[in-house]
């Protein structure tokens, strides 16, 4: 069975509320989020899981941080949230920030982790690919501070603190170890940027001296998406700073079969929050039962595990993998005709299969 679960390191769940339930706060968010989150409701009411949902809705086209504010404080409330992707439109003015990237700051989710794993039944150019990226989610490119203090000459700063490069370093070195990992890739740009790169680097090289049993090399950014795309069985785990990490998990993404598939989780000291692993709206693909459910439901399969919840996590999980297999059911975006609940009802078929999952947990 292909294992999707991925080990936190730090953060430990909210306990569970009276009578063994949990409650977890539901962004919809915009494009195919909605959608796919109904679907992720109505495959654990089928499977009777034990989580009660809060659902905060953000609206994306006001320029007032009010709904994003709420949903952070349900977060704070709730420890663990579930959410799609919110609009940022670049035609808004640039003292709105994305709400996204509001809302892993403010609850300092530091860490970003994706599992690209080649998935059953799933014709891509390469097989058998199973990369772990650590993204550093909190500053980087994505300080929002940006400037035009001199009209014609922008300037955009890039954050790079020794504190949060060693922590990520840390984040990415433990998860290796605890997965048995061998190797550690840090991608970075320090030739171009020696000052900021060149400090998330040696950051990167300092925790590694604490790691012997884990090989620690680097590699420059255009380079790495080159050898991605040619000879991606090289890499194992790799660790970057926020943007580089943006692009790195595309990638990844497309190697596997798309942004439909990969899960995606940002995790901090205090609170988890799990999503794609590309983090898209889908707008155009949005209300027409064609967005392939694989990514939100494997999402969701890592936040049961982050609940210890591991039992519902990998029936639903096997369930979704299982689906997989099933060519005539692929959506568009793997090439077939299948529409999203098609998806969805071969999942419940299987769960039902198994048998009462109330009975057992
Ligand atoms: P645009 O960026 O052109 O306005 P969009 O909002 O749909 O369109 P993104 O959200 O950036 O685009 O998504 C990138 C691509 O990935 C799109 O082609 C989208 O249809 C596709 N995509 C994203 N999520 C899924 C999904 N779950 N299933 C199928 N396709 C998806």
């Amino acid at each position: 069975v292909l294992n999707t679960e991925i080990i936190r390191v730090g953060s430990s769940p909210p306990p569970a509320k009276y009578g063994g339930r949990h409650t977890v706060t539901l962004i919809p968010g915009d494009g195919i989020g909605p959608e796919l989150l109904s679907h992720v409701r109505e495959v654990f009411r089928f499977s009777c899981v034990p989580v009660d949902f809060e659902v905060v809705n953000v609206n994306s086209a006001l320029e007032t941080e009010d709904d994003i504010n709420n949903a952070i404080t349900a977060i704070r409330r709730n420890g663990v949230a579930l959410k799609g992707n919110i609009e940022t439109k670049h035609t808004m003015p640039s003292s709105v920030k994305s709400r996204n990237n509001l809302l892993r700051t403010s609850l300092d989710l530091y860490a970003n982790v994706m599992h690209c794993q080649s998935l059953p039944g799933v014709q891509t150019r390469h097989k058998n690919i199973d990369i772990m990226i650590i993204r550093e989610n909190t500053e980087g490119e994505y300080s929002s501070l940006e400037h035009e203090s001199v009209s014609g000459v922008v300037e955009s700063l890039k954050i790079i603190t020794r504190s949060n490069s060693l922590r990520i370093a840390e984040y990415a070195f433990q998860l290796a170890r605890e997965k048995g990992r061998r190797r550690v890739t840090a991608v970075h740009k320090a030739n171009i940027m020696k000052l900021g790169d060149g400090l998330f680097l040696q950051c990167c090289r300092e925790v590694a001296s604490g790691y012997p049993d884990i090989t620690f090399d680097s590699m420059i950014v255009d380079n790495t998406t080159m050898q991605l795309v040619s000879k991606p069985h090289q890499f194992d785990v790799m660790v970057m700073p926020n943007l580089y990490g943006n692009v790195v998990s595309n990638v990844c993404a497309g190697l596997v079969g798309g942004p439909g598939l990969v899960p995606g989780a940002n995790y901090g000291r205090d609170y988890a929050v799990f999503e794609t692993a590309t983090r898209n709206t889908g707008k155009s693909i949005a209300g027409r039962n064609i967005a392939n459910p694989t990514a939100m439901l494997l999402a969701s399969c890592m936040m049961l595990d982050h609940l210890k919840l591991y039992d519902y996590a990998t029936v639903i999980r096997n369930a979704v993998l299982t689906t997989m297999n099933e060519t005539r059911l692929h959506t568009a975006d793997l090439g077939g005709q299948g529409t999203t609940s098609d998806v969805v009802q071969s999942i419940m078929k299987i769960i039902q299969s198994k048998g009462q999952l109330t009975a057992d947990f």
